[in-house]
């Protein structure tokens, strides 16, 4: 207690800010797409900010380009606390409901561990099992550069427990497609910044029935936003029953042809309200360095990264997803 004994109780009882639920609110603002139902018409006042300057005779224009899916990303932690990768809902590149970020991910790592097949530490363990048991699949492992993997023990483990020892971060809370592709892939944790009441809190009551289980599989432990203080949890779920509350008197969206005005989760996720969350999350990721209140402190796990490091990997992460100029690395869109 020495830290806080002559601080405020406030300070004591103030969580440290979850550094990859900023750094997801960065690569969320970077990519921010809210042109739902296109690029022109009348989004009325939910995006006026997002308004380019010139007008069409059948409506406005906004900023962001081709709708590629809904504002929904997620990012892919490994056990010690390295970024592996991220993906966005891609919905509307595949005319498909099943798209999203969570789903995409998970199949991103497991073809992530295809490419990179170590033969050296794989030969080492060769024990003429199971197809596929040779393989030195780990993801605590794998953002190591090839080089580093060499002089290393080898870690033979199956596809069945490869992620299981990852955290992925989604912005918004996992649909049932999502909650079982992630209990079948092993993960970890689920953490989420926003609640979708669309979901009926399914991740939960996944967890719930699996994780006292000796046997089967055990669905990823929801972290919802709230758990950890995040503030941009309540101002995005306020934000959305605000939406919800009032985008049946005033449309979110209309042409000639077509108006929507029902409530939903993604239409809201492309309003000015919901950028500007996002907006301040990630202007407060850029602003953590030397903000961190334990620096120094790291999990007790093997090669564990310090938060200092943490934080600084995750900058350099969102440099380069922010560079690439692409919603994920697979398909260069
Ligand atoms: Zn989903």
């Amino acid at each position: 207690l020495a830290k806080y004994w002559n601080g405020p109780v406030s300070e004591f009882a103030t969580l440290q800010p979850v550094v990859i639920s900023l750094c997801l609110m960065g690569l969320l603002s970077r990519y921010w797409n809210g042109n739902k139902f296109g690029e022109t018409g009348d989004y009325g006042t939910w995006r006026t900010k997002q308004e380019l300057g010139a007008s069409l005779p059948n409506g406005k224009v906004y900023e962001g380009g081709n709708y590629l899916g809904h504002n929904i990303a997620a990012i892919a932690v490994d056990g010690v606390g390295r970024v592996i990768d991220y993906e966005f809902n891609h919905n509307n590149v595949f005319d498909s409901s099943v798209e999203h970020a969570e789903s995409r991910l998970v199949r991103r790592l497991f073809a992530l561990s295809q490419v990179y097949d170590n033969w050296e530490t794989a030969a080492a363990n060769v024990t003429g099992g199971a197809r596929g048991a040779a393989r030195p699949m780990s993801l605590a492992r794998y953002a190591k550069p090839p080089v580093a993997l060499t002089a290393e023990p080898a870690v033979v483990r199956g596809y069945s427990t490869l992620l299981s020892a990852v955290t992925i971060y989604t912005s918004l809370e996992s649909c049932a497609q999502c909650s079982g592709i992630m209990t079948l892939a092993s993960v970890e944790n689920i953490v989420y910044l926003q609640w979708d009441q669309g979901e009926f809190l399914v991740g939960n009551l996944m967890y719930n029935a699996t994780h006292s289980a000796s046997e089967g599989f055990t669905s990823p432990r929801p972290i919802s936003g709230d758990e950890f203080g995040l503030s941009y949890y309540d101002q995005l779920n306020d934000g959305n029953d605000e939406f919800t509350a009032n985008v049946t008197s005033n449309p979110f969206y209309r042409d000639g042809t077509y108006t929507s005005s029902t409530p939903s989760v993604t239409s809201y996720l492309c309003t000015d309200g919901a950028m500007e969350i996002y907006q301040s999350g990630s202007a407060e990721f850029l602003g953590l360095e030397g903000t961190l209140q334990y620096p120094e402190w790291a999990p007790p796990v093997d090669g564990a990264l310090t938060n200092a490091q943490a934080l600084s990997r995750a900058h350099a992460f969102l440099s380069y997803a922010s560079a690439i100029g692409n919603r994920g690395t697979p398909h260069r869109i």
